[in-house]
């Protein structure tokens, strides 16, 4: 059984990114730039936001930061928006969701101009994806194709059972298992579905994308199955200093030993996602210069 270090795979992209974005300040005489719109004081919010530019600026990557009031207005949140869709020297934009009660998602993630959508969440960005064309990929989906490309995971004729069907995990990730090159036959499971267990022990590949910590349990896993975990829960530990512990939606210990290779938590997917956040940063800085020379 080998054990897929997303912290590793994490790690040797952003060596590369690093390499890319200091070509990209030589040329345009600038680095890659990300501006980080967080509304509220949600403190797993808080979290992500603040790992998000430590990345950025271990990269030398310009950050801006936004921290907008729990009462702000959706038109407040709008108006920055327009003005950092405006803002040449910004090419990514990333609103930390969820957004309070009283703000549409939706509204703000269409208003975000797609080709600075580094999350990848705009209806044009997850289109193309569907269409299997070019765009901005969302960050978890691409970081679990680019951990298994690292290790040699071949998903063409593989029956992936994925386990989740938000639209920033599961529904991409279909998508992208399902195109022309990935090749994979793909069933994907949610919370309606019926005879789970029988669709997920069928599979080559399981991804699982729920936050129901452990739900997926050994007798669920076929032999010598690869299996990825997207889930990430908080949960209470008294005997760790800060009182809680991360745990995924597999069941890992028991798991582990029947699969040929499988994601810990954390260590896995995880880290992958803010370093396509910051590669998706770099891709979008380079397609936005190279839009307006002409090239
Ligand atoms: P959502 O809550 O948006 O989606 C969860 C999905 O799981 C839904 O499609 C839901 O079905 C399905 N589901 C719920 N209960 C069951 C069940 N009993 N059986 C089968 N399916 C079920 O979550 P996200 O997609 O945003 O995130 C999923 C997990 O991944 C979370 O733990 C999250 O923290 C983690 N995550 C990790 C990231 C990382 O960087 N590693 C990044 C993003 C998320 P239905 O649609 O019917 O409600």
């Amino acid at each position: 059984m080998q054990v897929l270090s997303g912290k590793d795979v994490a790690m040797s992209v952003l060596e590369h990114v690093r390499k890319e974005a200091v070509i990209f300040g030589e040329k345009y005489g600038r680095m890659p730039s990300i501006a980080v719109i967080l509304v509220g004081e949600d403190p797993a919010s808080q979290t992500y936001v603040a790992a998000k530019k430590k990345s950025a600026l271990e990269l030398g990557y310009g950050h801006k930061d936004y921290h907008l009031s729990v009462h702000a207005t959706q038109q407040e949140l709008l108006e920055l928006v327009r003005e950092l869709n405006a803002d040449d020297d910004v090419d990514g934009i990333l609103v930390q969701m969820p957004l309070p009660p009283h703000m549409d998602e939706n509204c703000v993630i269409d208003t975000i101009d797609p080709a600075k959508d580094v999350d990848g969440f705009h209806p044009v960005n997850a289109g193309k994806i569907l269409l299997g064309r070019s765009s901005l990929v969302s960050c978890t989906p691409k970081g679990v194709l680019r951990i298994m490309d690292h290790y040699g995971i071949r998903t063409a004729g593989k029956d992936v059972v994925i386990i989740g069907r938000s639209s920033i995990v599961g529904k991409p990730m279909a998508a992208l298992l399902m195109q022309k090159g990935r090749d994979a036959t793909v069933t994907v499971c949610h919370s309606c579905t019926l005879g789970l267990k029988e669709h997920v022990r069928r599979a080559d590949i399981i991804i699982a994308a729920v936050g129901h910590p452990h739900m997926i349990t050994a007798d669920m896993v076929k032999s010598e199955a690869v299996v990825i975990d997207v889930g990430i829960t908080r949960v209470t530990d008294l005997t760790k200093k800060k009182g809680w512990r991360l745990v995924g939606d597999v069941d890992y210990d028991n798991v582990a030993p029947r699969t040929s290779a499988i994601t810990p938590v954390p260590g896995g997917v995880g880290p992958m996602t803010i370093a396509m956040l910051m590669e998706n940063t770099l891709q979008a800085a380079q397609e936005r210069k190279r839009e307006q020379k002409g090239e």
